[in-house]
């Protein structure tokens, strides 16, 4: 799900909710050499991987006999779409998921090396080899069985009063960033309003399933998952010592105490608008919400000291409270043990990861295999030592010539927007003049970080899987807690290095391209500027324009949540907006399920807004230059395909269906032809004629 916008607001929150998204859409895929993983990791060292090669614009990707005024997506992509089944471990497959799965043959190989030993290891390569050799060490997983989770466990036993619930939910958030955070969530952020301080924030949490409506909806299909969930928590809590009688009652109270809970959380559309997400309150006005939780004390086990904090989602609070208030204390233990076991599982032996798998992978998300065990453990690595393995990777696999040409790219798309935003009819001279000063603060993060993370503090041992994860992701949630009450702390990355992906962060007003995403086929140093300029510079255009989307035009240059529009050029966006919301509304995702154009909003206004910015740079860059037309395109047509090729996709019906609830970002298709719809460019291109498919009329257009 490439190119997302990120909230600095709730950071460690944020950070939940990618690992779930993660866990719940595998972007890889079993590939040939998926033998032998289950055995020793040194004994399976591969040679130095060579990545196939694919251009930024391939044309047996194409479906040439498709008309692209009818239906550009199927033009660009239908042969791609035909070669590339969806690979059995899979919910989705991607151009982006394909980059993402070739690089892990390369994070391998440096994992594989690096816990292979002999030679003398740096402190990075000791901790990611130990690391991934504990993770592929299956049979002292499998011997440890359970064992990991019985002092936790033990605790929830001897649970006797809410208050004794502080200490094991602190444990649980201390230790564990997975699919949820129970009864709620907690991190540092970026005060929305003072860009220079850091605080505390609790968020709405508690759920197991990846959306309140899942609990709230009440069509067969909602009601089917439920029960196939009910199943699913029933199973897991017999895997941590319920009989099967009590583990099936156990179920359906987990059912309820969530759904009680999901009642209390604000909808992913509300949450969008970061007003509704900002509400700094002292600490007695948290206490006297809800006052039954044992705040300070949970506050102290967490090692957090603030007098205030932003409480993003009140009306959660209100809810937990009457739960707390209301739910026997039993039942209480049953959700603690779920919830305990539900982020441990992935770190356990094969009874626990199975039953995850055949939940949230399977009837969530549709695939059919589990991936290879190495995949999941590089994938483990990159997410809990990111930046160490990042170091490793990047000494290796960037060069700073594409960091360059990455660059020189960024420059001329700011300057594009620069001078759109100048001739721009709608908008007022004055709100222009702030527009143009927040472009000029974004900051670009090319690459890798300039000052790599300090793990030194991170304990990785070699047959130790539970302890180095829950190390790993201990480290992580206090370096994060660490800073409430600090000053803000630039220049930090929250994408890992190998990352194939990219974001903007309104709050830091700043785009990050990873080394990842900068090779083959997104950029192609091999190829003409035109697709490289519809895929790359698309991208580039994209993160820059959500810092002008219906969430990032909120916050000003500094990342401070002001408004400084002025009241009728915030009606005409808004008004111009609701042209993109319509217009994706009304797509379907799948069956009878809508694209939801509201939740999707600020990608859709990114998707089309960078677009265009890049054509524009891509025309400055080439006036020079007359570029030729080759394979029978013209040079506009070339970076269009080039564009549209960066969204080949493949998903299964039950990953679009998780998609529209919980995803931002629109189906690939639409992301394809619900932009180049809008841009007349794109029918002067193809000579396509009024009135046809991807002709718009009148289009939409902000940026
Ligand atoms: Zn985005």
């Amino acid at each position: 799900m490439p190119h997302s916008t990120r909230r600095l607001s709730i950071r460690l929150i944020v950070l939940i909710a990618l690992l779930a998204a993660t866990a719940l859409a595998p972007p890889n895929r079993v590939a040939a050499q998926a033998g032998g993983a289950t055995q020793a990791a040194s004994s399976t060292r591969p040679a130095d991987p060579q990545l196939p090669y694919t251009p930024s614009l391939d044309l047996t990707a194409m479906d040439r006999a498709a008309d692209p005024c009818l239906d550009f997506y199927q033009f660009a992509c239908g042969g791609w779409v035909k070669n590339n089944p969806i690979p059995p471990d899979q919910s989705s497959w991607t151009t982006y998921g394909k980059m993402q799965d070739e690089n892990r043959t390369l994070l391998r190989a440096l994992l594989v090396t690096a816990a292979a030993g002999g030679a003398p290891r740096t402190a990075n390569e000791q901790k990611i080899g130990d690391y991934y050799s504990a993770c592929m060490d299956e049979p002292a997983i499998e011997q440890r069985g359970a064992r990991p989770l019985a002092a936790q466990l033990d605790a929830i036993a001897k649970i006797a009063s809410i208050a004794d619930m502080a200490a094991v939910v602190a444990n649980n958030h201390i230790r564990m960033l997975g699919r949820g955070s129970a009864l709620f969530g907690v991190g540092a952020e970026q005060d929305a309003k003072d860009a220079t301080e850091t605080i505390a924030a609790v968020d709405q949490g508690g759920l197991g399933l990846p959306d309140r409506d899942y609990y709230l909806k009440d069509e067969a299909k909602s009601k089917e998952i439920r029960e196939r969930y009910v199943e699913h928590v029933a199973r897991v809590l017999q895997l941590v010592g319920d009989t099967p009688d009590a583990a099936a009652a156990g179920a359906r109270t987990v059912l309820r105490i969530e759904t009680e809970l999901a009642k209390g959380h604000m909808s992913r559309v509300d949450r969008r608008n970061p007003d509704n997400t900002y509400h700094r309150q002292s600490r007695g006005q948290l206490k006297e919400m809800a006052p039954s939780w044992p705040w300070d004390s949970y506050f102290r086990q967490m090692g957090i000291e603030m007098k205030d904090l932003n409480v993003t989602s009140p009306g959660y609070f209100t809810a937990l409270e009457k739960q707390l208030t209301t739910v026997p204390l039993n039942d209480w233990k049953t959700y603690l043990r779920w919830q305990t076991a539900l982020l441990a599982s992935p770190y356990l032996s094969a009874a626990f990861v199975n039953a995850d798998f055949d939940f949230f992978n399977k009837t969530l998300a549709g695939a059919r295999e589990q991936q290879p065990r190495w995949k999941r453990c590089v994938g483990r690595v990159d997410r809990h030592l990111g930046e160490a393995l990042g170091q490793v990777y990047v000494e290796k696999y960037f060069t700073e010539d594409t960091r360059a040409r990455t660059l020189r790219m960024v420059k001329q798309i700011e300057a594009a927007m620069e001078a759109d935003i100048n001739s721009l009819a709608w908008m007022s001279a004055d709100t222009k003049k702030q527009a143009v000063e927040k472009l000029h603060g974004v900051t670009n993060k090319i690459g890798h970080p300039e000052k790599w993370r300090d793990y030194s503090t991170v304990t990785i041992a070699a047959g130790d899987y539970f302890g180095d994860a829950t190390n790993a992701m201990g480290f992580e949630v206090r370096r994060h807690l660490n800073k409430i009450g600090k000053p803000l702390v630039r220049g930090e990355w929250y994408l890992s290095p190998p990352t194939v992906n990219a974001n903007y962060d309104p709050q830091m007003n700043e785009i990050n391209f990873p080394a990842g995403v900068l090779q083959p086929p997104a950029f192609d140093p091999k190829m003409d500027d035109a697709p490289n300029y519809g895929n790359t510079g698309g991208t580039i255009g994209h993160e820059l324009t959500h810092g002008f989307d219906d969430e990032g035009r909120r916050f000003d240059a500094r990342g401070n949540l002001r408004d400084w529009w002025t009241e009728a050029d915030g009606k005409e966006f808004e008004r111009r907006a609701s042209c993109i919301s319509d217009q994706y509304s009304n797509y379907i995702a799948v069956d009878e399920v809508h694209v939801n154009g509201k939740l999707t909003l600020g990608e859709d206004v990114a998707d089309l807004g960078g677009l265009i910015l890049a054509y524009r740079a891509w025309l400055t860059e080439t006036a020079r230059k007359s570029p030729a037309a080759k394979d029978e395109l013209t040079p506009s047509q070339r970076f269009f395909v080039g564009y549209g090729q960066s969204w080949c996709s493949n998903a299964r019906p039950e990953t679009q269906r998780l998609r529209a609830i919980t995803d931002p970002h629109s189906p690939e298709k639409y992301r394809t032809n619900g932009v180049i719809s809008n841009m007349p460019e794109f029918s002067k291109a193809f000579a396509c004629k009024a009135g046809q498919p991807m002709v718009r009329e009148p289009v939409c257009k902000i940026w």
